[in-house]
């Protein structure tokens, strides 16, 4: 008995993904990009949608929640720190605490900065992470609503998670990051490989996502802001990390 995930494209560069608990049979929507992508997917696999979990309030990753509430009587899970901003949340949840699909667990983690009460949500058993635009494959979420403290606090946190850990992100933004990433750190031989291996799935036509946490602790300048060679590189040597972090996202804003 296991989580098993669908991962589809919606919108325009967004994801969508399905987490089905096998043993129970419920079905979660991670975010809810699109309806009709939703419908789809849930028609190919045969499954029966029970849950909605949130991961913050931007319009691509909410606008299909009330219809599918309301076609399928779906539970929504949301982040208790927007709660004042997503319509129609069953269940507020913040780090810290515990979302059941089934039988599988998840945990949910606070990752604020891209927005401030943004979560995402971790099945540690199964090892899948839901990151909404907190983290992605070789970058993370603009600052829209954070600050560079808080927002490095809480990547430090997903960096704690096992290196095998599977990451399913909310946008397919690889090979923009690899861009940047590569244009800071290119002699990074981690950095290297997922670049090379994101160029040729991008040619195929295929998903970068999911992507393994372990590479990406390597990989992800963002996730490695606490690297002297950064600080270095940004002229704030024996500056806090979260200095370097919000000079990296800078950079990044204006690549
Ligand atoms: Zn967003
Ligand atoms: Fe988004």
């Amino acid at each position: 008995m296991s989580l098993v995930v669908d991962v589809f494209a919606a919108r325009s560069d967004n994801f969508g993904y399905l987490a089905h608990d096998t043993a129970s049979g419920r079905t979660a929507a991670i975010d809810a990009p699109e309806g009709p992508a939703i419908r789809a997917a849930l028609e190919r696999q045969g499954w029966r949608l029970t849950d909605i979990f949130i991961t913050h309030h931007h319009q691509d990753h909410v606008e299909a929640l009330a219809e599918l509430k309301a076609e399928f009587g779906a539970c929504v899970v949301g982040p208790r720190g927007e709660s004042d901003k997503i319509a129609g949340l069953d269940e507020l949840v913040a780090g810290g605490d515990r979302v059941m699909l089934g039988e599988t667990a998840f945990k949910v983690y606070d990752a604020p900065g891209h927005t401030l009460g943004h979560i995402v949500y971790h099945d540690e058993k199964g090892g899948h992470l839901f990151t909404g635009d907190a983290l992605f494959s070789l970058g993370v979420g603009r600052m829209f609503e954070g600050t560079p403290g808080p927002m490095w606090a809480g990547l430090q946190r997903l960096r704690e998670l096992p290196d095998e850990t599977l990451v399913y992100c909310g946008h397919e933004y690889t090979a923009a990051n690899a861009r940047f990433a590569l244009s800071i750190d290119e002699d990074n031989p981690a950095l290297r490989r997922r670049a090379e291996e994101v160029a040729r799935l991008r040619e195929k036509g295929e998903f970068t996502i999911p992507f393994v946490l372990g590479e990406d602790k390597r990989a992800n300048p963002f996730l490695r802001a606490d690297d002297a060679d950064f600080a270095r590189l940004y002229g704030l040597e024996g500056a806090e990390p979260a200095a370097v972090f919000a000079a990296m996202r800078r950079a990044k804003d204006a690549f």
